[in-house]
Order: structure tokens, then C-alpha cells, then sequence
């Protein structure tokens, strides 16, 4: 099992990043959000907290258009931090898998509470250095579920946590969705998680951020 990690005082030291990626200055390790792709026809406004860190690949799927014509598809988003940076659960719920896969690496599935219509959404956390949970583990909102890694093929070297949402609650049923619809301060509006945030009502479902702000 993992433990709370918000509510633990220690800091986290966070080392500078010094991979592959020279374009990513040190000073957008936290608080940058890239925007996304030019054609994608249902971007959301994003409100990015300066401590949050940073996200390098915005959500490019079919939930909220019909086609998405000559747009490569991208299911989650990418939040990039050094290979060993906790990574929390961004809702309560039960681990539905833990496993490792050659394409996405170490990988944890969570299904979380109904909302007030019954259905239940998922998240997914990949390319994980670590998993620190095992399938049927109740975790919390905010509870360490694994560290964030390289693993996987897909991870194309660069160490980053791929988040993905699988929503319920739409007339095309199951199917990843942009989790910047859902965090617990609205739309947009990327939510880091706090004590504040520990006991909100599963009734609408809402999502805090799937890696501690600084
Ligand atoms: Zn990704």
C-alpha cells in the first residue's frame, strides 16, 4: 500500500532535470502548460498553478468531436518530473490492474466511486518507474499509487507520468477524455492536491492533480 503523501510535511527535493529534452528550460519544470495542437478542434482554457509540475502534451481524442482528422491521437496528458516523483491517486478508489506492458511500461488502473448517476470513471498512470500498489488496494484521493518513470517504449526516453481518464458519463460511453474537464476546482482550472480536497463528494466526479505541487 502506499501512504498519503499530502499529508506527509517533508519536502520533496526535486533534482533538475537533465534528460533528452534540452528544449524544456529548468525554469518550466513547474507551472508550464503546453498548449495544444493547432487543429485540435476542443481545446480548454487551462489555469496552470506556478507550483504544479509542468505539462508537456495536451489530450487529442474523439470524446468531444466526431473525427479528428490528420491529428495524431493522444489519449491523456503528459506531466513531466523526474524519474522517482510520487505519484498520487487523483480520485479515491480501488486498483483495478497493476501490471507491466512492453509499450506503456509499469502501469496502474484505478476505478473510482460512482458519481450520483452510478457510473463509475477510471484513471490510468503509465510509464511508472515503480508500482507501489497491488489490484484490489483501496486507495484514497492523493494516496502514493507508484513513482513517476521511463518505462515502456511509448515513453520515448523522457521521463514523464502519462495520465489518462477513462470517462462513463457521456452518450458514447466508455472512452478517454480530457481530464481538464474535471478538476475539483472546475474546468480547466488544474487543482493541486490539499487536505481540502480529501473528503469531496464522489457525486460529481472530480479530479486533483496526479502528482504532489511543490
Ligand atoms: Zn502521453
Amino acid at each position: 500500500m502506499g501512504h498519503t503523501y499530502w499529508k506527509q510535511k517533508t519536502l520533496i527535493a526535486f533534482a533538475a532535470f537533465t534528460g533528452l529534452t534540452g528544449c524544456l528550460a529548468e525554469e518550466k519544470t513547474f507551472g508550464y502548460a503546453a498548449g495544444y495542437v493547432r487543429s485540435y478542434p476542443a481545446p480548454i482554457v487551462l489555469d496552470m498553478p506556478a507550483n504544479a509540475p509542468s505539462i508537456t502534451q495536451q489530450f487529442r481524442g474523439t470524446l468531444e468531436v466526431s473525427t479528428l482528422e490528420g491529428i495524431d491521437e493522444h489519449f491523456g496528458i503528459d506531466v513531466h518530473a523526474p524519474i522517482g516523483t510520487p505519484v498520487i491517486a487523483a480520485a479515491g478508489g480501488v486498483v483495478e490492474r497493476s501490471f507491466w506492458g512492453p509499450a506503456y511500461g509499469n502501469q496502474v488502473q484505478i476505478r473510482h466511486a460512482p458519481d450520483a448517476s452510478g457510473k463509475s470513471s477510471r484513471t490510468r498512470y503509465v510509464h511508472l518507474h515503480k508500482r507501489l500498489v497491488a489490484q484490489g488496494d483501496v486507495l484514497e484521493r492523493g494516496e502514493q499509487l507508484g513513482e513517476l518513470g521511463v518505462t515502456g517504449f511509448l515513453s520515448s526516453g523522457f521521463p514523464h507520468l502519462h495520465f489518462e481518464l477513462i470517462y462513463q458519463g457521456t452518450a458514447l460511453g466508455t472512452s478517454s477524455a480530457d481530464p481538464h474537464r474535471f478538476w475539483a476546482q472546475g474546468r480547466g482550472k488544474i487543482t493541486c492536491m490539499g487536505p481540502e480536497w480529501a473528503d469531496i463528494s464522489p457525486e460529481t466526479f472530480k479530479l486533483t492533480y496526479p502528482v504532489p505541487c511543490k
